[in-house]
């Protein structure tokens, strides 16, 4: 980082936490992630692309607790969460686990009707493989580590 001459330590520092702060600030505007709201607006365009509007969640929110699952939804209440653990991938992958929650509204469980359902999808396959590839990497050894043991 190239510092302007002349400075007291303290405007150094002062000046370096600026800076940072400002790259921090970017990092987050290029990693932004949709709100609830944008959410549960994209599932309203989803569920009229695909489904003719007919699934209607009630509220779709992401959540912090759901480690094991990608989505998950409560039919009865019409509600859907997504694991932020999904926040950063492609949007495509987003899309599907909301199209797949979106379509248990529909039809509970996982037999022939629901995936007749998501095959209106065209990325289905693709983001069933890219969800499968992240829970491959997960399960991979550590890299060994630099002291070579
Ligand atoms: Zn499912």
């Amino acid at each position: 980082m190239l510092i302007p001459a002349r400075m007291s330590e303290a405007e150094e520092q002062r000046w370096v936490t600026v800076m940072l702060d400002k790259l921090a600030a970017q990092e987050s505007k290029n990693k932004r992630v949709p709100g609830d709201n944008e959410l549960a607006e994209r599932a309203e365009q989803l569920s009229a692309q695909y489904f003719d509007g007919r699934a209607r969640p009630t509220s779709v929110r992401w959540v912090t607790n759901q480690n094991t699952r990608w989505g998950s939804c409560t039919p009865a209440e019409g509600s859907i969460r997504l694991s932020h653990r999904l926040q950063g991938m492609p949007e495509y992958v987003v899309d599907y686990v909301l199209l797949h929650e979106l379509a248990h509204l529909l039809v509970p469980g996982h037999g022939p009707r629901f995936w007749r359902l998501l095959d209106a999808y065209p990325r289905t396959e693709r983001a069933r493989g890219y969800l499968e590839g992240v829970v491959a990497a997960d399960r991979l050894p550590h890299p060994p580590s630099a002291r070579g043991d």
